[in-house]
């Protein structure tokens, strides 16, 4: 079932599990922090800087690698079952991951209507990595955590290692931390847009003191707190780190969009040459401008924005 031979070939390995792991892919880490002069911080003594999450790894972008790089481990050359919407990133990084290590990926795919039908361009990409894709009806997909309905999903599928959506579980969380330990003595306030929460989770409780996270949702609902809350409390045994979240730039739900958000993720690219993601980057870029023109943050603010991810295709 695995390849070692095909991700030794990626990098210096030994020959061991772990050496043929996903350090052989080779990430850049810690990822790159750049200053970038923005007039709308400047103007109120904020400084910005850009953690270039995106830089990491061509492949598994930004907190997919750090969210999948311990669950890579532990799968340890086992199938790995994976859950996602149809431009999800995670599945995409995950089925990219399983090309690049010889794993074998499967991607349970929202919507049953979607099969028999053309693959858009993100499931024809994880399809082209080898990732064999199965499509379930809205309901099923809902209830995929509960035992009976994943045993139904893997009848067929053999020995897995099972990775949630989005893959936030507590090993995701636990690596996350790193990104907080990397802008230790960097930032006073850290911003990272939210699906699950994971990154959150983990970001909040790598920051040293005096340091805060702040999440900005891409979901509508606002039910995000309590799952963080129960992320952390599973990762590391109780709430950890100062963060909080601003509900107010979801621009309408996951996926959604305005022209406003669309000229805001333009304009920024032309600013500052950066490759705007627009699913969850374009969105925490705006709310820390809004947040910034509102006065939310003191004069003398280091402001960092967690750049999670990079435009597709
Ligand atoms: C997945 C993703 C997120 C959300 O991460 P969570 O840990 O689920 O909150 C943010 N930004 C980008 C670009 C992503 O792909």
């Amino acid at each position: 079932m695995t390849s070692p031979d095909s991700a030794a070939a990626l990098g210096p390995a030994t020959g061991s599990p772990a050496a043929v792991g996903p350090a052989a892919l080779r990430p850049r880490l810690p990822s790159p922090l750049q200053t970038v002069e923005d007039e709308r911080f400047a103007r109120r003594g904020l400084r910005l800087l850009l953690k270039r999450d995106d830089l990491i790894h061509p492949d598994l972008i930004g907190n997919k690698w750090r969210k999948l790089e311990p669950n890579l481990r532990a799968a340890a050359g086992r199938t790995i079952v994976t859950f996602g919407g149809a431009y999800s990133n995670h599945l995409r990084a995950t089925a990219a991951a399983g090309r690049l290590l010889g794993l074998p990926t499967i991607g349970v795919v929202r919507g049953h209507e979607l099969a028999g039908q053309p693959l858009n361009p993100s499931l024809s990409r994880c399809a082209a990595d080898g990732m064999r894709l199965r499509f379930i009806d809205r309901s099923t997909y809902r209830r995929k955590s509960e035992p009976d309905v994943l045993a139904t999903i893997l009848r067929d599928v053999g020995v897995a290692y099972v990775v949630p959506e989005g893959g936030s579980n507590s090993r995701a969380v636990q690596s996350c931390t790193a990104l907080g330990q990397e802008l230790r003595g960097h930032a006073d306030v850290v911003a990272v847009a939210c699906g699950t929460g994971g990154t959150l989770a983990g970001l909040a409780a790598g920051l040293g003191p005096g340091q805060r996270a702040l999440g900005i949702p891409v979901l509508k609902g606002g039910f995000l707190t309590d799952e963080i809350r129960a992320l952390q409390e599973q990762a590391f045994g109780g709430r950890r780190g100062d963060w909080s979240l601003d509900d107010r730039f979801h621009f309408g739900g996951y996926a959604r969009t305005t022209p406003e958000l669309e000229a805001f993720a333009r304009d920024f690219e032309d600013r500052h040459g950066l490759p705007v993601e627009r699913l969850y980057v374009a969105k925490m870029l705006y709310g820390l401008v809004t947040l910034a023109e509102e006065g939310a943050f003191a004069q003398g603010t280091t402001v960092t924005a967690v750049i999670t991810g990079r435009p597709f295709p």
